[in-house]
C-alpha cells in the first residue's frame, strides 16, 4: 500500500510553480511585475473567482470522502463555493456583460449539482488540496536549482497500487489537445507524485467541470507516452525560467531581460494598466 506523505511546511522563500513558469515564457513582462514586483493586479477575471470557488466546493467534497466516507450535500457544497465568491478579492472582479455575483453563485450550484451527478469518485484517496515543494534539478548539469518547486495536487489516490494524480479544470469547453500529453504542469506533478510517493510510475488525468448552460464532469486520462522524457522536458524549461530570472535579478535593467510580449492575453491581464504605464 502506498502511504500518503505528512503534510509539508512550506518554507522555501525561493520557488517556481507550473503557473509562474508558464507566465515567464507568455509574456516574461508580466512574470517581472507579478512574481518579481510582487504587485497585485488591477482586477482579477470572474471566470478565475469562480473556478476557484468551485475547487474549493470539490475539495470539500473529497476531503469528506477522505474522511468520513460521506459525500456533502448539494446545499453544503453550494454553500462553500458562495462563500468563497462572497469573499473579498485581492483585486476588484472584473465581470463580463450580464455576470454578477449572483450569477457566478448560480453557475456554481448548477455545476456542482453536475459534479454530485457524475463527477469522478475515486477509490482511496490519499491527499487533497495537498501543497508540496520538491527540489528542482537542472537536467543538463545535474545541479539543483536556488529555486524549488512549489505546487497543490487537487486530488490523488491508489488505484490498485498504483499513483494516480487528478486535475480539476473549469472551462467553457474541453481542450482535447490537453490529454494528448502531459502540458508543463502535468508533467512536474507526475515527478512530484514519483518523489513524494516513491513510485516509478504515475497516471495523470483531468477532471474538467465545462461552463455551459448545461454543466457536464467529464474525466479524461492524459496519455503518457515516455514519462522521463516528458519530465525531463518540464525540468528543462523550470531550469531556463530559473537562468533566466537569475540574469533579470543581476541586470541594471531587469525590463531588457524581461520583455513585453504582447498577445491575446493582454486584454485580461492583471497588469495591463501598469504595463502601459511602462512604453
Ligand atoms: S498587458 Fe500584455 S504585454 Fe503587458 S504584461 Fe500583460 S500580457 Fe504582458
Amino acid at each position: 500500500m502506498v502511504i500518503a506523505p505528512t503534510p509539508q511546511t512550506i518554507e522555501a522563500l525561493l520557488h517556481l510553480s507550473a503557473s509562474s513558469i508558464s507566465t515567464l515564457m507568455e509574456c516574461p513582462r508580466e512574470f517581472w511585475l507579478k512574481y518579481c514586483c510582487g504587485l497585485q493586479p488591477q482586477d482579477v477575471s470572474a471566470s478565475l473567482v469562480l473556478g476557484s470557488a468551485i475547487h474549493e466546493a470539490i475539495a470539500y467534497h473529497y476531503n469528506s470522502l477522505k474522511q468520513s466516507g460521506t459525500e456533502p450535500a448539494h446545499t453544503e457544497l453550494v454553500e462553500v463555493a458562495s462563500a468563497a465568491i462572497e469573499a473579498p478579492q485581492r483585486a476588484p472582479i472584473s465581470f463580463k456583460k450580464g455576470e454578477s455575483l449572483d450569477s457566478l453563485k448560480s453557475q456554481a450550484s448548477a455545476m456542482l449539482a453536475a459534479f454530485l451527478a457524475t463527477g469522478y469518485r475515486p477509490g482511496h484517496i490519499l491527499a487533497v488540496e495537498y501543497k508540496f515543494t520538491i527540489p528542482l534539478v537542472n537536467p543538463f548539469s545535474g545541479e539543483t536549482l536556488p529555486e524549488c518547486l512549489l505546487g497543490t495536487f487537487d486530488l490523488v489516490e491508489e488505484r490498485n497500487g498504483h499513483i494516480v494524480v487528478t486535475d480539476h479544470k473549469t472551462a467553457a469547453r474541453i481542450d482535447n489537445e490537453k490529454v494528448a500529453a502531459p502540458d508543463t504542469q502535468m508533467a512536474l506533478y507526475s515527478l512530484a507524485a514519483k518523489t513524494l510517493f516513491d513510485v516509478d510510475d504515475v497516471s495523470l488525468q483531468y477532471q474538467f467541470l465545462t461552463k455551459t448552460r448545461d454543466p457536464a464532469v467529464t474525466l479524461q486520462t492524459i496519455a503518457r507516452h515516455d514519462q522521463s522524457r516528458e519530465e525531463r522536458g518540464a525540468l528543462t524549461l523550470a531550469a531556463s525560467a530559473s537562468t533566466i530570472i537569475s540574469l533579470a535579478l543581476s541586470h541594471d535593467h531587469p525590463q531588457l531581460v524581461l520583455p513585453k510580449h504582447r498577445s491575446w492575453r493582454c486584454g485580461g491581464c492583471g497588469y495591463r494598466k501598469i504595463c502601459a504605464s511602462q512604453d
